[in-house]
This record gives structure tokens, sequence and C-alpha cells, in this order.
């Protein structure tokens, strides 16, 4: 390999990751984000009110599952800490408009993990990791060429519109495969059959609606509910405790069972009062004595979902990326955002896996080269 530095594309987990690992084996890098923020999916709101700086509610993922090892690795490695998620209480059902909730007591699901904090922290501890000259910030990539053995990469600076052309020969895109198809030109030079795998894997939860609203007490708590509930009636059709460790914070959090098309024609506001209301019928009246109140549509974040993600219903990504070895390896390409993995695919374990596999591919092109 010669000296000329590995291009990332993306910085969101899969991508921070990659560079924090590049970073500890000394090969040369530079990572490209299009927002002017790290994370991607992981993306977190600072209370307000309260003092504390280190407390994020999470707007993107909020659970490590139980089988998450490699997340726990990460999470330890960086000097993070992990909490389970609560769950003591009893779980609300509303089945329709007709009918009343009903309470279900001991109704407990998995042991899910959380991060102190909220997951932004991780990101902020990746980041800290990364020397300031190896990555830039607003500066999204919009054409890739492949001229004979170097990779062209076309970078826009999103703050003053400038254009750079970079050139790599080792080019790893940490991002999912329907945003490489909307990006990065693949029919510049990927087959017919990789062109198609990337227009067909959908984006995990890129359709998503979030709303979270902050308390300065845990009043479910105190009415023996658990903060769980289940709804088919909405707006929000699963609701769950989001509350910091350790009375640090209170919160609940709901995905609103409405596509990001389908909020459209109701005002932001509108949409936060009727979650409000639903969390007073389902939890109880405290409810309106709300804090503070977020609400994040992924499907209109044009940096996690496209056409085809605001449109179908969701899927599990399933990339099959083994039937491309041959094809990535001969154009030095790594595909390491989480939609790629072959486990946990669209998970944040999906993420690491993913990264994990495109450095391994990384390194051993480095040492054939070097030898
Ligand atoms: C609402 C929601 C809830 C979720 N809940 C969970 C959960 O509880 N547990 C779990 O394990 N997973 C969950 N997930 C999934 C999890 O967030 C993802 O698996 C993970 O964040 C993916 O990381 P990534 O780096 O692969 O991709 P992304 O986070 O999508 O990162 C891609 C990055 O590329 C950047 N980018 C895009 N286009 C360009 C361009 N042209 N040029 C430069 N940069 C570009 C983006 O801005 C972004 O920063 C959830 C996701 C959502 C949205």
């Amino acid at each position: 390999m010669n000296n000329r530095r590995v291009i990332i594309v993306g910085g969101g987990l899969a991508g921070l990751y990659t560079a924090f690992q590049l970073e500890q084996l000394s090969i040369p890098y530079v990572l490209f984000e299009a927002k002017d923020v790290f994370g991607g999916r992981i993306h977190s709101e600072q209370p307000k009110v309260n003092n504390n700086q280190s407390l994020f509610h999470d707007l993107g993922p909020t659970w490590i599952f139980p089988h998450h090892h490699r997340m726990k690795a990460l999470v330890a490695h960086l000097n993070e800490n992990l909490f389970h998620q609560h769950s003591a209480g009893a779980v609300v059902y509303h089945e329709n408009t007709n009918t009343k909730p009903q309470i279900i007591e001991n109704g407990q699901g998995p042991l899910l993990h959380r991060l102190e904090g909220g997951l932004y922290k991780l990101i902020l501890a990746l980041q800290a990791k990364l020397s300031k000259n190896n990555y830039q910030l607003s500066c999204q990539v919009d054409n890739l060429k492949k001229v004979n053995e170097t990779w062209q990469v076309t970078v826009t600076n999103t703050k003053d519109a400038s254009v750079v052309i970079h050139e790599t020969d080792h080019l790893i895109l940490a991002l999912p495969p329907r945003l490489i198809h909307e990006y990065l030109t693949p029919t510049h030079w990927a087959s017919a059959a990789l062109t198609k795998a990337l227009v067909a894997v959908p984006t995990w939860m890129a359709n998503q609606v979030k709303f979270v609203a902050t308390y300065h007490k845990p009043f479910w708590r105190e009415n023996g509910l658990a903060g769980q509930a289940f709804s088919r009636v909405g707006p929000m059709i699963e609701i769950h405790d989001a509350s910091a460790k350790d009375q640090q914070g209170f919160a609940l959090f709901g995905f609103i069972g409405l596509s990001s098309q389908a909020i459209k024609s109701f005002s932001i506001e509108h949409l936060k009062a009727q979650c409000i209301n639903q969390l007073k019928l389902l939890l109880g009246d405290e409810a309106q004595h709300y804090e503070q109140c977020y609400l994040k549509s992924w499907g209109s974040d044009v940096h996690v979902a496209t056409d085809k993600d605001r449109t179908e219903p969701p899927a599990h990504p399933d990339f099959h990326i083994k039937r491309f070895s041959q094809e990535l390896s001969s154009l030095n390409l790594y595909l390491a955002g989480s939609e790629f993995s072959e486990e946990d695919a669209g998970y944040l374990e999906g993420a690491i896996y993913a990264a994990d596999k495109a450095i391994s591919l990384l390194k051993k092109e480095v040492l054939l080269k070097n030898h």
C-alpha cells in the first residue's frame, strides 16, 4: 500500500469505530461525514432544564441486547458503563378505542442494557480518540469514480459548497446500502448485481418516528407501572421507561406508529400533544406535567432514509455480502455499515461486526502489499 490515506465515508458508529481502529493500527486515514455532528442514527438531545451535562436522551437507538458482546466489549474499552432497562411494574395494553387500557401485572420483557448517560456518550468517547486532522465534518461525498487502481472521491463541503476531489487506493464505506446507491454513483464502478443489491436492502429503522418526554419524577413507577405500554390505538404503538440511571433524570419514550409520510399531515406540535395525551391515558394524569419533549422523524433525514425506505414496509436487512467478496476485493472497497453485517445486521452490534470485517480485510491487503 502506498502512503495515500484510506478514505472512510460516514461517521456513524461503524465509521467512527473503523477510524478508531485504524488510528490504533497507525494506518493513515481520513473520514468524511456529511452532517456537522457524528453519530448518524445515534442521535440524542440534552435536557435544557437539567444542568447535568453528561445526560443525553436517545432519539435513535436505546438498547444493547444481551447477546451484543462486541458492543459490550467496546463500551468497557471506552470506560463507559451499562445499566439495565427499567422494567419492574405492570405493563399497559390498549387494544382499541372502545375498550379501556388493560393492566398486565409482571409482564416483563427481555433484560436489555442501556448506556449510562445515553448512547451519544459512546460517539463522544470515540470522537475523542481520533486525531482532529483525520476527520472532516459537513463533508458530503457525492461521487465515486475508479480510475485504474485509484478511487476518486468527490467531497462537497455542505457549509460553503466548495468541492474537492480526493484520491485513495482503499475506500471504506460506512453507511447503509441505499445511501451508497443514492449518493455514491455505483453505476460508475459496481456490477449490475451489486448495484441491484445496494438498492434492494432496506435501512433498519429508517422510517421510524420516536418521541421522548422528560419528567422531574417517575410518576408511573409510583403508580406501580413499568412505563411500558403497547397500543393498537396510537399514536405511539410501543412505550418504554427512558429514565437515566440512579434517579439522574426521568423520561418515557415511544415509537409512533405512523410513517414519516403520514406524519407530514400533522404539525409536530399537534403530534407531541397527542403523544402526551396518550401517556396521560395509559400511564396517569401526571404525564401532562412533562419538562421537555422531543420528536425525531427519521424518514425525513436525507442522510438516513431514501424514498424506498419511506414507502416500503419495514424489513430486516439481509445483504449476503459474501456473494460480492471477489468484486469488492478487486475494487479495494470495504463495506462497513451495519446493514452489511453477517450477524445482527441493522443493529449497533452489526455496525461493529461489519466494521471489524472491513478492517481485517484491509489489514490483509496492507500486509500483502508490504511483503
Ligand atoms: C429510531 C431508531 C431506533 C433504533 N434502536 C436500536 C436499538 O435499540 N438497538 C440497536 O442495536 N440498534 C438500534 N437502531 C439501529 C442503530 O441505530 C444502527 O444499527 C446503527 O446506528 C448504524 O450505524 P452505522 O454507522 O452503520 O450507520 P449510520 O448511523 O446510518 O451512519 C451512517 C453515516 O453516514 C453519513 N452519511 C450519509 N451519507 C453520506 C455521504 N454522502 N457522505 C458522507 N457521509 C454520509 C450519515 O450522516 C451517518 O453519520 C435504531 C435505529 C433507529 C433510527
